[in-house]
């Protein structure tokens, strides 16, 4: 094979030979700030999506190694928690420097693993700064109430201080951002953290753990361990794990709340989404078309906040359907590393073949397959096995067909024909999720109206894609979030710490006495 060159970063990315084949590299675990030396029993294949080629192998953690990082987490934590909050603020902001220095490493990482395009990935990984920088603020977002003389001689405060070992469980569509909607904040407030990212795209993770390094955090602060069930399995039961942040689909965000809080665990369990686009008759069609494709197709529907139904309310139906079947036929689809890619491949071949699946329930169901996604053209060379499926558009669609009623999680967008803001209404309220929506209208009070009355956590006027700004906090409503705090922002850093009361005397002899009753106010 003869040299072996590498992409520059860690030594768990994929590599090519001198004919530019991959090399099947193998992607450990990161515990107590290096690389684990073990042998795994079990192992996972990693692709490059845009080929269809295995390029990694990552090992899967059981029992034994997940004990292993909590150890090492546990072990760390007492030290971190008694750093200064200057101190470990610092850490913070060389972490951010180094993420901002090597986003295009990291960048480069997510579009072999994950598959989509590049500029998307260094969207996602602007995002997660956005947290970092937000968690470079928490001097001031740990600072604790003082009411001096709340009763004569006695002054009352509160604290709020770290929990300990919190995992974070990861899904594969956001690599980078996902895990950094959590980290940076439980880091920054003194916890120590296990990362469980996806085995898809396990390299992301490792990455970040360098940067942890470089940036000077302690050995075991930041840990990650990859795999399966068996290793969400033992941080769920870990006595030692205090917290568990998991982003997700909503069986396994359900399945993680109940096990964890049965195991005595604070849980966030953000799960799937339905996201829908309510498109109000006077809204201007042209921008709401783009929105629509933007947000349907980024990504290749790969994110939680896509837009997978767009309810156009009579009698925008046909003009919106026309404008949107415009802007699809001109979409490039092909490699994410190519700089004309506007859209890459799914991210394995078994999710690509189970959306496809879903191009043909829906025409049974009685849907219009407007544009077909199979026949929609792959630019770029050596794409041949890669997971390839093109934007689609269904139009007509209805509750109960399979592709209204289920999260698809790829390229395909429905149309829902409604005939007033009330129908539209009725129909986002009834949904079972409630994680992002979106209004396109130019009159305020019905944006308003809408604000008001729907039932869902993140809310777009003329927005696609609202997902907050980092002081705020990102979550869905009902079947997308169990447990009751949201994504970073202030339910970040309440979600990683707990509050502590205290009352103060200082004695002077005038406060001796016996007193039996109950301390009230005087
Ligand atoms: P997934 O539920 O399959 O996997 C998420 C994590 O859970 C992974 O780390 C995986 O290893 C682990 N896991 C999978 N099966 C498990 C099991 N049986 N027991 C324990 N752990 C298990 O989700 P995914 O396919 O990686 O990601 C896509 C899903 O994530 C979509 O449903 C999407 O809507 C959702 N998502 C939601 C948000 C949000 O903010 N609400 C954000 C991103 C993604």
């Amino acid at each position: 094979m003869g040299s072996c060159p590498r992409r520059p970063g860690l030594d768990t990315l994929a590599a090519y030979d001198e004919e530019g084949q991959p090399v099947t590299t193998r992607i450990t675990h990161w515990i107590a700030g290096r690389s684990w030396s073990g042998t795994a029993e079990r192992q996972g294949e990693v692709y490059d999506p845009a080929t269809g080629t295995v390029t990694g192998r990552v090992d899967f953690a059981g029992p034994e190694v997940v004990d292993e990082a909590v150890g090492a987490a546990l072990a760390a934590f007492q030290d971190w928690r008694n750093t200064s909050v200057a101190r470990r603020t610092t850490v913070l902001f060389a972490f951010r420097e180094l993420l901002n220095a090597r986003r295009e490493e990291l960048a480069a990482i997510i579009v072999s693993e994950h598959g989509k395009v590049h500029s998307d990935a260094l969207g996602e990984i602007a995002r997660g700064l956005e947290v970092v920088e937000y968690a470079c603020g928490i001097p001031h977002l740990l600072k604790g109430g003082f009411t001096e003389q709340a009763s004569t001689g006695i002054d009352v405060y509160s604290l709020r201080q770290p929990l300990g070992v919190v995992g974070v469980i990861s899904p594969f569509n956001f690599p980078a951002m996902v895990p950094m909607w959590f980290f940076p904040i439980a880091i920054a407030a003194g916890n120590a953290v296990v990362v469980k990212p996806s085995e898809k795209d396990p390299s992301a993770a490792n990455f970040l753990a360098g940067l942890w390094r470089e940036a000077g955090l302690p050995d075991g602060v930041f840990n990650v361990v990859h795999g399966d069930k068996a290793a969400v399995d033992r941080l769920l039961e870990h006595p030692d794990v205090k917290a568990v942040s998991f982003v997700g689909s909503t069986p396994i965000a359900r399945y993680v709340y109940e096990t964890g809080t049965r195991h005595g665990k604070r849980v966030q369990a953000l799960g799937g989404a339905k996201n829908h686009m309510l498109v109000l008759p006077d809204a201007d069609l042209d921008l709401a078309a783009d929105a629509a494709v933007n947000a349907g197709f980024g990504a290749a529907g790969e994110r939680c906040m896509a837009v997978s139904v767009l309810v156009a309310v009579d009698p925008v139906g046909d003009a919106l359907v026309e404008r949107i079947k415009t802007r699809m036929a001109a979409l490039t689809v092909g490699p994410g590393s190519a700089p004309a890619s506007e859209m890459g491949p799914l991210v394995t071949g078994a999710h690509r073949d189970k959306v496809t699946a879903y191009l043909d329930s829906g025409v049974t169901d009685g849907a219009d397959l407007t544009v077909d996604g199979r026949k929609h053209p792959v630019t770029g060379e050596g794409t041949v096995g890669g997971f390839w499926l093109g934007p689609t558009l269904f139009d007509r669609v209805r509750p109960g067909m399979s592709v209204y009623d289920d999260e698809i999680f790829g390229p395909v967008l429905s149309v829902v024909r409604v005939g007033s803001y009330d129908e539209g209404l009725v129909l986002i309220n009834g949904n079972p999720y409630g994680n992002g929506t979106a209004v396109f209208t130019n009159d305020g009070g019905a944006a308003r109206r809408f604000q008001h009355e729907v039932e869902v956590g993140m809310v777009g006027i003329n927005v696609p894609i609202p997902v907050p700004v980092a002081y705020y906090s990102f979550g869905g409503w009902k079947s997308s979030l169990f447990g009751d705090a949201h994504a970073y922002g202030e339910d970040g850093v309440r979600f990683f710490t707990r509050g502590k009361a205290v009352t103060q005397r200082w004695l002077d002899p005038s406060h001796g006495g016996i007193n039996l009753g109950f301390p009230t106010n005087q």
